[in-house]
């Protein structure tokens, strides 16, 4: 959809002066979880016209597309067994319902992309790139990883979209196939929850490589801990520091329930957006961007209902119970923001 284009006309001495104030949108969908869905069911197809109708469209994909049969062995047969690991797998048809959804880019990083191997993300990233899906956060090598996907806003600036997956354990890394200087797998930071100097480096590194390339930095971290509704206190201070380092968006995903949103320092940060779809029922969002430029304008967030492995738009009292709910969430976000200055407050006096 071409950017909007506002028109104030002032009538002084006969002359029309005109200023345009471009707006854009970024739509923006949780966790694909597509897993044992089958895609004539067009399980997005009630969500479809809300992503067509945004300048961008994101979602975080969740789950291999293919149909290689090579299962990852870093996830042990006892974990599951157990349950307490999951390899996931989703039909190639799928790809044409993510195409006619209108998606521009989705993040890869994060512990699925990997459960079919190398083969099952090349699989997926062939696909991706036969609809002009852009993708980022997995490849060939770290490095390629790390490269941070471009999509241009029709009359607009440069979004430029980087992935990673944030987790605080270094095991719990190593089982989602983290990519090397030689070896491909997914883009990882592994900070273990402290960003001590060399952590701040490396957010610093990665901003300033990918704003080479962008007007807009959007961050989509894989972090947190599932079904959690408030963000854990490492979520909120990498956020953070990612804005400090100027990103300028973070889209957080990875506890397939919501958590809240804050504006910091004038940027949005959504720690988790939630499944978009799956095949369990839910309560979910679409969390829906406005930005003038390449500034942020507003976060508008649109109730969703998944069941039956379908997520439609939820309408009248169920979108204004729902709208409560945020409101409730993004308080949670402060009271975690909180709780830590007064922990940093705590560590000061005692130095002091
Ligand atoms: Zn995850």
């Amino acid at each position: 959809m071409p950017v909007l284009r506002a028109f104030i006309f002032l009538g002084l001495m006969g002359t029309i002066a005109e200023a345009a104030i471009d707006t854009w949108t970024l739509v923006a969908g949780g966790d694909l979880m597509l897993n044992g869905i089958a895609p004539k069911t067009n399980p997005l197809k009630g969500i479809a016209p809300i992503f067509r109708a945004g300048d961008i469209a994101y979602a975080n994909l969740e789950i291999p597309i293919t149909n290689s049969k090579t299962v990852t062995s870093r996830k042990s047969k006892k974990d599951l067994i157990a349950r307490n690991q999951f390899v996931l797998r989703a039909d190639p048809g799928h790809i044409a319902g993510l195409a006619g959804m209108g998606l521009d880019a989705v993040s890869l990083a994060n512990n699925h992309a990997m459960d079919f191997g190398w083969g099952g993300v090349t699989d997926m990233q062939k696909s991706l790139t036969r609809k002009d899906i852009r993708f980022a956060g997995a490849g060939s090598t770290l490095a390629e990883a790390e490269i941070c996907s471009v999509v241009q806003v029709k009359g607009g600036p440069r979004v430029g979209f980087v992935s990673f997956l944030a987790f605080m354990g270094d095991k719990a890394l190593w089982t989602c196939s983290p990519a090397t200087a030689k070896a491909p797998g997914i883009a990882t930071l592994a900070f273990h929850g402290t960003l001590d100097k060399v952590a701040k480096k490396r957010v610093e590194e990665i901003v300033a490589g990918a704003k080479k390339n962008c007007d807009v930095l959007v961050v989509a971290l894989h972090w947190g801990i599932e079904r959690q509704t408030a963000p854990s206190g490492y979520q909120v201070q990498l956020g953070r520091l990612f804005i400090d380092s100027g990103a300028d968006v973070i889209l957080g995903a990875h506890p397939h329930v919501l958590q809240g949103s804050e504006v910091y320092k004038g940027k949005p940060i959504c720690y988790s957006l939630g499944n978009l779809i799956s095949p369990l029922p839910a309560a979910t969002a679409i969390h829906k961007l406005t930005f003038s430029g390449t500034k942020f304008m507003g976060l508008q967030r649109l109730g969703c209902s998944i069941s039956g492995g379908k997520t439609v738009l939820m309408k009248g009292k169920a979108a204004a119970t729902a709208a409560k709910g945020y409101a409730l969430l993004d308080k949670r976000v402060q009271a975690v923001a909180k709780s830590l200055s007064k922990a940093v407050g705590k560590k000061l006096s005692r130095r002091a």
